[in-house]
């Protein structure tokens, strides 16, 4: 065989890399259905290369095998596009980052990128940690972020564990991460970036972003959100100037709860004072070609499909559950056994003001249904039981339809205590911060009619109708939770 000389390799590197330009070009003059839809998979794609496959196929493959050593060269040296290795790259996972940075980026005019992981969890790992380094020219100085406390359990531990504790990576805690004074009084020239969650799960815990965005970047530093709850659906930090966003794509982006997958989308020529140039012109590139290639993780062509699979509908479904979890809201509201219901949907939400000057279903405005834009809220809500710990878990035990899964996001109605499940790690100190009782039951609603989600509610809490409860609910009490463990 011949060599076709590296050149060659890099010229035709040149005019597909013009293609792909275009095609993104194209795809962003679309509505955020078609995107959601196509993504960056087109018809001329599957007839030249993929048999005429309607839908993206699955590489399941470890390697890609070139046609000489100079195409492998050029591909190893990251002189041309290349999958090389499915540890770094994939056909399959391109085609869910394509869609991922589409979506995020949607209705503005930046350019965006993405790299998927496998999972959440590993997306905020590849985000974080590139800002934590070692500054080689004060090598002792200490390092430090500022993140609310209001996060995802597993997200805590990243921080307060992996972080704080075993690498001395101080976490500057927001308690109200309303407070805009609270943020800045945190930050300090070793502060390497700011970090939020929003909505919060379960909390639901609201900060007004732009103001949090203004503030980072009025200290070089970058703005990191994690918006697995919304959605981009609902919210696209980076169109309002955020730096980084992070899915924990297992959740709102795939419902139907196939896979753990994630994903991390960045807005070109992020704000940093890390002085690495590539890093911060495209950081997801980066992460996902550098500090991913060797710390290995990845997504799986597999569950980047499956992903992609159920962000086709994800406008649609996010709108349909948050119509359902209000419905369900409303009846929880008034419900006797009730203490409180928690959803930014609910005029009595103490965020409920600044919620609606964020959360948008995206594209209401060109619906035939809506005709004008329209406020959703997501499908996340939480509810506190009256009677405390034991009298919760008598409801929960009584669900019938409502699945007791830790999960969220799903097409079927998903519930859990998180005092109990995903945030017991914390311990108490950290529950009390984050706002999460023992009384407190966090609920997803899904794809269900609403009225079947309400009856099995009503049946559960009728569990405790002539049952004789607490009068006063000891919110961070754990005499229930333990004795009721000691019985089982
Ligand atoms: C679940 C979750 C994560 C972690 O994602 P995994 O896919 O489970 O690793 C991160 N952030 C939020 C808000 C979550 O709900």
């Amino acid at each position: 065989m011949t060599s076709n000389g590296k050149q060659h390799y890099i010229d035709a590197a040149k005019k597909s890399m013009e293609w792909h330009a275009n095609y993104i070009k194209e795809m962003k003059k679309c509505r955020f259905d078609t995107v959601a839809v196509h993504g960056m998979y087109s018809m001329q794609e599957s007839l030249d290369y993929n048999q005429g496959s309607i839908i993206e196929p699955i590489y399941m493959s470890s390697s890609q095998a070139y046609r000489d050593s100079d195409e492998m060269e050029a591909a190893l040296g990251y002189e041309i596009p290349t999958w090389c290795y499915s540890r770094i790259a994939n056909p399959s996972m391109y085609y869910l980052e394509g869609a991922m940075a589409l979506l995020e980026g949607y209705g503005a005019d930046i350019a965006t990128s993405a790299c998927a992981t496998s999972s959440g969890m590993a997306a905020i790992q590849s985000s974080v940690d590139p800002f934590l380094i070692v500054d080689p020219k004060n090598p002792d100085a200490p390092r430090n972020f500022v993140a609310t406390c209001q996060v995802y359990g597993g997200t805590f531990q990243q921080f307060a564990i992996r972080k704080d504790q075993e690498k001395g990576l101080e976490w500057r805690k927001v308690v109200n991460s309303n407070n805009i004074e609270e943020w800045e009084s945190k930050i300090d020239k070793n502060t390497r970036f700011l970090y939020g969650e929003m909505p919060s799960n379960p909390a639901q815990a609201f900060f007004d972003l732009k103001k949090v965005i203004e503030l980072g970047h009025s200290y070089g530093i970058p703005v990191i959100i994690d918006a697995t709850v919304a959605s981009p659906a609902l919210l696209r930090p980076l169109t309002l100037g955020a730096d980084i966003v992070i899915q924990s794509a297992t959740k709102s982006m795939t419902t139907s709860g196939f896979g753990i997958a994630g994903g991390l989308i960045s807005r070109e020529n992020l704000v940093s004072k890390i002085e690495n140039d590539d890093m911060k012109a495209n950081f997801a590139t980066y992460v996902k070609l550098l500090p991913n290639r060797d710390n290995g993780p990845n997504i799986s062509p597999m569950n980047a499909i499956l992903t992609l699979n159920d962000i086709r509908t994800l406008r649609s479904k996010m709108d349909l559950f948050s119509r359902n979890t209000m419905a369900v809201a409303k009846f929880l509201e008034k419900h006797k056994h009730i203490e409180g219901v928690d959803y930014l949907g609910l005029e009595s939400h103490h965020l409920h003001e600044l919620a609606s000057k964020y959360l948008w279903l995206v594209d209401a405005e060109y619906d035939e249904m809506y005709g004008k834009p329209v406020n959703r809220y997501g499908h996340l809500m939480s509810f506190r039981v009256k009677g405390g710990a034991q009298a919760t878990r008598d409801v929960f035990d009584a669900f019938k339809r409502i699945w007791r899964a830790t999960d969220l996001g799903r097409i079927k109605s998903v519930a859990t205590i998180p005092a109990i499940s995903t945030h017991s790690q914390q311990g108490e100190e950290g529950r009390k911060a984050a706002n999460i009782p023992m009384n407190l039951i966090r609920l997803c609603v899904g794809g269900e009619h609403s009225d079947d989600v309400i009856a099995d509610l009503d049946q559960a809490l009728a569990a405790l109708d002539g049952k004789k409860v607490a009068v006063t609910s000891p919110l961070f009490s754990f005499g229930g939770a333990s004795s009721a463990k000691l019985q089982r």
